[in-house]
C-alpha cells in the first residue's frame, strides 16, 4: 500500500485551514483524509482519528484535549469540526473504574464536550484519550483482518509484523477495549502499532504524518505476508462449470430477480403495509459472479463479518439461495433464525434498544449476483460496499488455503445492539422511506410538483419523460436537493418496448417499483366541427394507450413483486365536467380514468389501490410552465378578453374556496393516497378549489 502523503497539498490545506481550526486540527483533518481516501483501510464511516492539543475556555485558561472523529463523519471527507474536543481530565479518571457500559459511557463523553450541539464522538473514543501519543489512527485495514480472521490470527499477526507491534486478542469495542490498549501500551510504550485481532489497527505519533505512514508501513507488511502465503499455497480451485454468466446475461437474471427479492422482503400482499419497504443496490461484477460460484463460497459467505463494526449494516449473516424459486422459503428461514440469534442474547440487549426487523440486508445467489437491501439507496450502496469487501476479502483467504473464522455470535450480537452502533443508522421517518416510485410526463409542470412532493417524503422517484432539455433541467435540479433518489428515465408512454425498458431502468436501480403515477397527458383546443382526426388520434395515443401500457406494465411489476402497490392516475375536472371546443382533451381523459377504474377492480386481489387525482387548472410546477396551459391558455384569454394573470384569477374565482391550485396540491393529493391513511381504492379525489359541477358522482 502506498502513501498519499503529499507535502505540496498538505501544506496548501492546512495553510487553508490554519486560521479558524489551529494548525494540529487542520493536520488530522488532512491525514484523516488520507486514510479515509483508501477503501481498503475504511469503508463508510468506519474507522477513527484524534489528536491532543490545548484547548482555550470561557474563563480564558487552556486546557488538554482529545479532539476525536465524532459519529456520522466519513474520515475521508472530514472537516475540522468533524473532530470534536472533549477536556481530557474528565476522561481520564474513568480509566480506575471496572466496567462502563456504553450508555454511561456516552454520557461520560458528552459530558467532556465544549459545545452542547456537537455529535457524539466515536465509540473508541475512550481509546484515543486513554492512549498517550499526539496523533492515533485507527482503521479497519481489509490486510489486517485477513490475518487475524483466521484460527490461529494473534499468531499469524505476529509473525507477518514482527516483534515490534502490539496484538491485542478482540475485546468488545468501548471502555473495555480502550483499558486493554492503554495497558498494552503502557507494557510496551516503544511498540510500532497495535493490530486488534478481528477487528483493525491502531497507529500513532508525535506528528500526522507519523501516525499515518506507521499505517502505510504496517499494511505493506502484512499485504506483504499475505502476498507470500497466497505464493506458497496450492493451485486456487476453479469455479464450478457453468456456474459464472456472462455479465449481460447475469444483468438479465437480476432484472427478473429483484423484483421477487424485493416482494419477498416487504412481505405477503395484500395486508402489507408500507413501512417496511427496502431499496435493492445490485451486486454484480465478474469478481464477484466468480466468487459466488466457487466451491465451499456458501460457506465462507455465512460466515461472521470481517470486523464487527459491519454487523450494523450486514448483520451477522446473508441470505443465500441456490435458486430464486427458494426466495420465500429463504428469507422465512432467515427471519426464523434471526429471532432465535436474538432471544439467545437479549439479555444482554441495551436498555432502550430495540429489535431489528429479522430481515436479511445482502440476499446472495449464484448466477443471478447479490443485492444488498437498506432504507435509502445511499444505505443499500453502503451495504453493497461492505459486502463485496467480505466476499473478496474471504475469497482471497480461500484462495490462499488460509480457513476463515470470524467473530463468535455473542461478541456479533454486542456490535450489532451496542448503543453506539445503533445510533448509525438514523432511522429514516419519513413515510416513504424504501418505497419507489414512477411518474410519467415528470417534466411537465405537474409531473415537477409530484415528483417533488414524493422525494421530499423520502420516496426514489424514476421520473420519466421524454428525452430533452426538460427532462434533464428536472433532474439536474431535484437530484440536487435529493441526492441519490431521483432517476430520469428517458420513456415514450406511446411504445410499449420504451415503457418496458423504463420499467426495466428503474428495476435495474432499486429492485422494483411501489408506486406509479401515470400522468402523461397531451390537451388540444378545437371544436368538433373542425377536430381533425389526426389530432384527436394523436391524444388517444397519449392520453389513452400511454396510460394502459403504464398500468399494464405496473400491473406486470406488481404480479412479479407480490407485495401491493399504488397507482395514481392524474386525471382531470373535465372527465366530469368536459368543456366545449375540449373534445379530444375531455374524451382521452376520460377513457384513460375508466381504464384506472378498471385497473381497480383488477389489481384489488394483489394488494394494489388504484385512484384517481382529478386537478383544476394547474399554471407551472417547479421550473415547468403547463403544457396544458401553453395550449389552451392563448385561446382562453383571447375568448375572455384577459392576460395571463387574469386568467388565472379567473380560474381561481369560479370555484367555491377561491384557490389557486398548485402542482403541489397534486403532489400532495396523491401523497394521500400512496401513504394509504384510508382502505380506499378506485376513488378520485377532486384537487379543484370545489367545483360543483365536476364533483363526481
Ligand atoms: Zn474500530
Amino acid at each position: 500500500m502506498k502513501s498519499l502523503w503529499n507535502d505540496r497539498v498538505a501544506a496548501d490545506m492546512t495553510a487553508r485551514l490554519l486560521e479558524s481550526c489551529g494548525e494540529p486540527l487542520a493536520w488530522r483533518t488532512y491525514a484523516s483524509r488520507l486514510l479515509g481516501a483508501s477503501p481498503a483501510l475504511v469503508l463508510h464511516g468506519g474507522g477513527n482519528s484524534s489528536v491532543k492539543t490545548a484547548w482555550p475556555t470561557l474563563t480564558g485558561e487552556s486546557v488538554p484535549v482529545v479532539c476525536v472523529k465524532a459519529s456520522g463523519w466519513d474520515l475521508g471527507a472530514i472537516e475540522p469540526e468533524g473532530h470534536v474536543p472533549l477536556e481530557l481530565s474528565r476522561l481520564l479518571p474513568l480509566i480506575r473504574l471496572e466496567a462502563l457500559d456504553d450508555g454511561a459511557m456516552v454520557n461520560q463523553l458528552r459530558l467532556a464536550l465544549f459545545d452542547h450541539q456537537a455529535p457524539t464522538p466515536s465509540l473508541e473514543a475512550l481509546l484515543h484519550a486513554f492512549l498517550p501519543p499526539i496523533f492515533i489512527d485507527h482503521c479497519h485495514s481489509e490486510a489486517i483482518l485477513a490475518l487475524t480472521n483466521r484460527p490461529d490470527g494473534e499468531e499469524t499477526a505476529r509473525r507477518a509484523l514482527g516483534p515490534g507491534v502490539i496484538v491485542l486478542p478482540y475485546v468488545r469495542p468501548g471502555f473495555p477495549l480502550a483499558k486493554a490498549a492503554a495497558a498494552a501500551f503502557a507494557a510496551h510504550p516503544d511498540a510500532e502499532g497495535m493490530v486488534l485481532a478481528r477487528h483493525g489497527l491502531v497507529t500513532w505519533g508525535k506528528t500526522a504524518r507519523e501516525s499515518y505512514e506507521s499505517t502505510i508501513a504496517l499494511v505493506s507488511r502484512a499485504e506483504a505476508f499475505l502476498g507470500r502465503e497466497l505464493e506458497a499455497s496450492p493451485p486456487s480451485p476453479v469455479p464450478q462449470v457453468g456456474a459464472v454468466p456472462a455479465l449481460d446475461e447475469a444483468e438479465r437474471r437480476y432484472r427478473e430477480t429483484a423484483p421477487l427479492v424485493r416482494g419477498v422482503l416487504c412481505g405477503e400482499a395484500p395486508e402489507v403495509g408500507i413501512s417496511h419497504r427496502f431499496v435493492l443496490r445490485p451486486l454484480l461484477d465478474e469478481p464477484v459472479l466468480r466468487q459466488l460460484a466457487m466451491p465451499g463460497a456458501r460457506e465462507l459467505a455465512l460466515s461472521p463479518p470481517l470486523t464487527a463494526d459491519h454487523l450494523v449494516r450486514l448483520k451477522p449473516w446473508p441470505l443465500w439461495v441456490e435458486d430464486p424459486a427458494q426466495l420465500a422459503e429463504g428469507v422465512a428461514d432467515y427471519a426464523r433464525r434471526y429471532q432465535e440469534y436474538t432471544a439467545r442474547h437479549a439479555h444482554r440487549l441495551p436498555t432502550g434498544a430495540r429489535l431489528a426487523d429479522p430481515l436479511p440486508r445482502v440476499i446472495m445467489i449464484p448466477g443471478v449476483g447479490m443485492m444488498c437491501a437498506g432504507r435509502t439507496a445511499q444505505e443499500a450502496d453502503a451495504v453493497r460496499d461492505l459486502a463485496e469487501q467480505n466476499l473478496l476479502v474471504k475469497g482471497a483467504m480461500a484462495a490462499a488455503s488460509v480457513p476463515y473464522q470470524g467473530l463468535d455470535e455473542g461478541h456479533l450480537f454486542d456490535m450489532e445492539y451496542g448503543v453506539t452502533q445503533l445510533a448509525k443508522l438514523h432511522a429514516p421517518s419519513q413515510p416513504l422511506a424504501g418505497s419507489t416510485a414512477l411518474v410519467t410526463g415528470a417534466a411537465g409542470a405537474i409531473g415537477w410538483g409530484l415528483c417533488e412532493t414524493l422525494l421530499q417524503n423520502g420516496c426514489h422517484v424514476a421520473a420519466s419523460d421524454l428525452p430533452g432539455e426538460r427532462l434533464n433541467d428536472l433532474a439536474v435540479a431535484l437530484s440536487a436537493r435529493h441526492p441519490g433518489r431521483l432517476l430520469p428515465v428517458a420513456m415514450d408512454v406511446t411504445d410499449p418496448a420504451s415503457v418496458r425498458q423504463g420499467f426495466g431502468v428503474a428495476t435495474d436501480a432499486w429492485g422494483g417499483l411501489d408506486i406509479v403515477v401515470p400522468n402523461a397527458g397531451l390537451a388540444h383546443v378545437a371544436g368538433l366541427e373542425e377536430l381533425e382526426l389526426e389530432a384527436f388520434r394523436r391524444l388517444h395515443r397519449v392520453n389513452v394507450e400511454g396510460t394502459l401500457l403504464v398500468l399494464t406494465e405496473a400491473s406486470r411489476m406488481f404480479r412479479r413483486q407480490g407485495c401491493g402497490g399504488d397507482v395514481v392516475l392524474i386525471s382531470t375536472k373535465n372527465v366530469f365536467a368536459p368543456g366545449a371546443q375540449f373534445g379530444a382533451y375531455s374524451a382521452t381523459k376520460a377513457a384513460a380514468h375508466q381504464l384506472a377504474r378498471i385497473a381497480s377492480l383488477e389489481l384489488a386481489p394483489l394488494g394494489v389501490r388504484v385512484n384517481m387525482v382529478a386537478p383544476d387548472a394547474v399554471f407551472s410546477g417547479g421550473a415547468a410552465r403547463s403544457g396544458l396551459w401553453a395550449e389552451v391558455g392563448p385561446g382562453r384569454m383571447k375568448a375572455r378578453g384577459l392576460d395571463e394573470k387574469g386568467l388565472e384569477e379567473y380560474y381561481r374565482q369560479r370555484n367555491l374556496l377561491k384557490a389557486r391550485v398548485t402542482a403541489e396540491h397534486v403532489g400532495r393529493a396523491v401523497l394521500f393516497f400512496v401513504t394509504r391513511q384510508t382502505p380506499t381504492t378506485g376513488a378520485t379525489l377532486p384537487v379543484d378549489g370545489g367545483l360543483p359541477d365536476a364533483t363526481p358522482r
